[in-house]
Formats: structure tokens, C-alpha cells, sequence
């Protein structure tokens, strides 16, 4: 079993989050500490706590993601300008929280791809 994080207590509405949507794969909610106008995390609705514990079983959610993550952009107001989706691996990927999620990030031109 992976590790419980935040993200964890933030499905079992244990915490309060910004949440956009819901479904019964993946929800997503508001960043607490957005790095643009627009930024939103969507995250599996079960924990795989980073990219190389990704495996054949968790194909459709992660293509959901995607899906997910389209609509939220046009829920948004961002989608025709354009946006960005990060995920970050590890430590030199720069991950804090280990339980996968993808950024959703837009609403002003983003700067340099890799910082
Ligand atoms: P990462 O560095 O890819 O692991 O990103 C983790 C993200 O989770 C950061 O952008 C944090 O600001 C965000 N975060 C951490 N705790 C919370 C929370 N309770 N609610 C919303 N976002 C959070």
C-alpha cells in the first residue's frame, strides 16, 4: 500500500480544498499555492505515489486525467489561449507531495519550460 499524504485526507474531505471536480476516478481541486491565474491539481482517486510506480492497471485512469483535464481547461476560460501540464517526479523533478498528480496551469503566458 502507498504511503497516505495530504492528498489522501483532501478525498476523504477530511481537509478543505478548492475542489472543480469530481468524479469516480479522479478529483481535482485549486492549488494552495497557485503559480498562475489558473491552477489546479488533478489527482488518481487512489494513490500512486509517483510516475515509475505507474504500471499497465493504471492506463485509463491516467487517460482520464487528460480528459479531465481538457474539460477543466474549458470550464476554465484557458483552453483556447493554451496552458500547461506538469508532472513532477522525485526529487530532482522537484515533487513534494507522493501522491500523483498533474498542474494544470495557464491564464498568463508561462515562462521558461525548465527553470
Ligand atoms: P509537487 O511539487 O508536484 O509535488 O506539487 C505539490 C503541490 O501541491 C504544490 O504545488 C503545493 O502547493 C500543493 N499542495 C500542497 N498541499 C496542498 C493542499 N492542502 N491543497 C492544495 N494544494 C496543495
Amino acid at each position: 500500500m502507498a504511503e497516505e499524504t495530504i492528498f489522501s485526507k483532501i478525498l476523504r474531505k477530511e481537509i478543505p480544498a478548492d475542489i472543480v471536480y469530481e468524479d469516480d476516478r479522479v478529483t481535482a481541486f485549486r492549488d494552495i499555492n497557485p503559480k498562475a491565474p489558473t491552477h489546479i491539481l488533478i489527482i488518481p482517486n487512489y494513490n500512486i505515489p509517483t510516475v515509475n510506480e505507474v504500471t499497465e492497471k493504471d492506463e485509463a485512469v491516467i487517460g482520464h486525467i487528460f480528459v479531465v483535464a481538457a474539460k477543466i481547461a474549458e470550464q476554465e476560460g484557458i483552453a483556447e489561449k493554451g496552458y500547461r501540464l506538469i508532472v513532477n517526479c522525485n526529487e530532482h523533478g522537484g515533487q513534494e507531495v507522493y501522491h500523483l498528480h498533474i498542474h494544470l496551469l495557464g491564464g498568463q503566458r508561462l515562462g521558461r519550460m525548465v527553470v
